[in-house]
């Protein structure tokens, strides 16, 4: 039946998504073709290792409180539980940067909130990176904002600059470490980025969902930037950190002392969260709290140790056959040059059919990774040195 409504005509603004349904199309035909083969994937941006033990003992101990009259909980608070908004300032502690409890809100995961602030803002002028997390772009095509892609490329090692621009509020949009390029700015590559806000009077909002990658020194939050408190709003997340893809949880951070139009932001979130969000789950903020606290982030540590150590392999392999990547080093992405100057779909198709590995088009994440690729270190150990034996031959 044809309704007599109207929908959000925004929406076809929004390309179909089919990056990977397509992946999986080319790879079903590759597996019938040859059912013999063991296909490999390296296109996987979902952790693959389990909680760490400190958070399944805080969520099973907090089931056991639910399942009692005098300990359970009902709505959670929209903003999270104090013991979570705590632990997730002392975790910003322990790397010295001052994040008061009252400034953070807890949610179910960055995705999430990277949508959902679009709400509290109005007709700005949005300038995002490209190639990016494809979040950022969709949401603000669906409310109709007017976006700006900002080009990056091998020349600048995939980081956006503000180099030539002009005019005045922006929202930014900043991710670092970056999905899909693993490239992280340094510290004068972001302070250039709050240097531009506070002259332009912009908002940066800002990605940190990979801050437990990082191993250089390089920031991992960016309040680490002198004036950042005065300018950006800091998106964070424990699914890579601590493999909560599907336990949930993420938070946002918003300084209280940003305003604009005489109104501070973090009124219009906590308006906004309290109107449309009704909290996380207690039993997964006990799981998130755990996760935070020194012997949780020990644990879930190990993980991202193993995964870095994939992440390493797969780099050196690039490095023995001078092919250019980004990534690797702060980042389980590494997102490499395709070799012989094909496109990406090109060697996307090569690599499946000579070798049975799978990775991510760079075209699938804006025009600007055209002709790049990503790799993730989210597989086992044992198939990614098995795939970059395979790769290293193609290259
Ligand atoms: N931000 C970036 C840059 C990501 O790559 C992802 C997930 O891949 C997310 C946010 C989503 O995080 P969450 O699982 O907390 O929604």
């Amino acid at each position: 039946m044809e309704l007599k409504i109207k929908t959000n005509d925004n929406f076809s603004r929004v390309s179909e998504s089919y990056l990977f349904s397509e992946i999986a199309k080319r790879v079903k035909a590759r597996a019938e073709s040859d059912p013999s083969a063991k296909i490999i994937r390296l296109g996987i941006g979902d952790v693959t290792l389990p909680l760490a033990p400190a958070v399944t003992e805080a969520m099973e101990k907090a089931v056991r409180e639910m399942g009692k009259k005098e300990t359970f909980r009902g709505y959670a608070p929209e903003y999270g539980y104090d013991f979570l908004r705590e632990a997730i300032s002392g975790h910003y502690g322990r790397f010295g940067i001052d994040v008061p409890a009252a400034e953070i809100y807890a949610s179910d995961g960055a995705k999430c909130d990277c949508g959902n602030i679009v709400d509290i803002f109005g007709d700005n002028g949005i300038l995002i990176p490209d190639p990016v997390y494809p979040v950022y772009l969709d949401s603000n095509l669906m409310a109709g904002r007017r976006t700006t892609l900002l080009p990056t490329s091998e020349e600048t090692g995939f980081l956006p600059t503000p180099d030539g621009l002009t005019g005045e509020g922006y929202i930014v949009y900043l991710c670092s470490p970056g999905n899909p390029t693993g490239a992280a700015f340094t510290r004068d590559g972001l302070k250039s980025w709050v240097d531009f806000a506070a002259r332009t009077g912009s908002l940066i909002i800002y990605d940190s969902a990979y801050e437990a990658f990082v191993t250089e020194d390089v920031p991992r939050s960016v309040y680490e930037i002198e004036g950042a408190r005065e300018c950006a709003v800091e998106i964070c997340s424990l699914s890579k950190s601590a493999g909560f893809t599907g336990t949930r949880c993420g938070w946002c951070v918003i300084p209280h002392s940003i305003k604009a139009g005489g109104v501070p932001l973090y009124k219009l979130w906590e308006r906004r969260q309290a109107t449309k969000f009704n909290g996380i789950p207690y039993v997964v903020q006990r799981g998130a709290e755990a996760a935070l606290l020194p012997e949780g982030r020990r644990q879930s540590m190990e993980n991202v140790a193993y995964y870095r150590k994939n992440a390493a392999l797969i780099a050196g392999a690039l490095r023995r056959r001078g092919v250019f990547f980004t990534g690797a080093v702060n980042s389980p992405y590494v997102w490499m040059k395709c070799p012989h100057g094909l496109t990406s779909w090109e060697f996307f198709d090569l690599l499946l059919d000579r070798a049975a590995v799978v990775g991510t088009p760079g075209a699938g994440f804006g025009k600007c990774g055209e002709g790049y690729f990503r790799l993730t270190a989210f597989g086992s150990a044992e198939a990614t040195e098995e795939a970059v034996g395979r790769l290293e031959k193609l290259l």
